[in-house]
Formats: structure tokens, C-alpha cells, sequence
């Protein structure tokens, strides 16, 4: 279950050194290398799965699980005021690294991030249409 050519399957196996916030069987938490915020962090599998379309329903739940408890630890320790969990699947959403992982993002205040999209506007049909569309009734 692991791609000798991703660099996330050698940090959460342990082949490439990183700064550890967390480990077990199953996952690896670090340090991101180029924080968003003080104490950005990523949760990584040790088994590689690219996305989130590809990852088991059991380890995807584990995850969520996980970074609830690294988020609370998190949030005590740095006293951070707010935290993002984010995300990315697919190059056009942002990913760049095809191994599936969940970054945690402490917010202070005033720390100068922002995330954020361009709000647009829906009318009632197309809400409808969409929601057909996703449910299929
Ligand atoms: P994404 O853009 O969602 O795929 O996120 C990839 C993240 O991995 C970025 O925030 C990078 O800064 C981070 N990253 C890439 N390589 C490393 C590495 N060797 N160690 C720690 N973080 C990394
Ligand atoms: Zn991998």
C-alpha cells in the first residue's frame, strides 16, 4: 500500500526525517514545512491513498477523529484563537502532493492569513437544479 515514488509514503514511514507531532500504526502527523500559520500541520496515512476518492471509509473516519484530538491539543498548547482543517483533492483544488492528507491550520489573530473564496450568487432554480443534479431525485 505504499508508492516508492511519494515523498509522503518515505515521511510517514519514517524513511525521510520530519517533525513529528504525533504517530501511530496507522497515521503520521508533521510539522508543514512551509507553515501557513505557527503550528501548521499535516496528518498523513501510512498507507497511500491519492485523495480522498480513494481512501477507505475506515481510515477517512479515523482521520476525522484524529484531528479533532490533534486540534484540541493544539489549541491548548499554542493558544491559538481559531483553527482551519483543510483539505485538497485534485490539482485544480489546490493539491500538490498526490498522497492524501488534512492540514491543521492554528489561527491567531492578526496572523495575516486569509482563506477564503469569491462569494457568488444563486437563485433558487439553480440551488434546485444543483441539488437534483447531486442527489439524482
Ligand atoms: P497540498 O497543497 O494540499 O497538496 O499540501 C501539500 C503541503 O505539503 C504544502 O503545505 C507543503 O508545504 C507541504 N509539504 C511538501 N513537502 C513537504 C515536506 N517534505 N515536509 C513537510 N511538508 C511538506
Ligand atoms: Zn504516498
Amino acid at each position: 500500500m505504499r508508492d516508492e515514488k511519494c515523498i509522503f509514503c518515505k515521511i510517514a514511514n519514517g524513511e525521510i526525517p520530519s517533525n513529528t507531532i504525533f504517530e501511530d500504526e496507522e497515521f503520521r502527523a508533521i510539522l508543514d514545512l512551509a507553515p501557513a500559520t505557527k503550528g501548521h500541520a499535516l496528518i498523513l496515512p501510512k498507507n497511500h491513498f491519492e485523495n480522498l476518492f480513494e481512501l477507505p471509509e475506515e481510515i477517512a473516519a479515523k482521520a476525522m477523529v484524529l484531528a479533532k484530538r490533534l486540534a484540541c491539543e493544539m489549541k491548548d498548547r499554542l493558544d491559538c484563537d481559531g483553527f482551519n482543517i483543510m483539505q485538497n483533492n485534485g490539482e485544480i483544488a489546490g493539491q500538490t502532493v498526490f498522497h492524501f492528507h488534512m492540514h491543521l491550520i492554528p489561527r491567531y489573530k492578526d496572523d495575516g492569513q486569509t482563506i477564503e473564496w469569491d462569494k457568488r450568487e444563486a437563485g433558487p432554480e439553480e440551488l434546485e437544479s444543483v441539488r437534483k443534479q447531486i442527489t439524482g431525485c
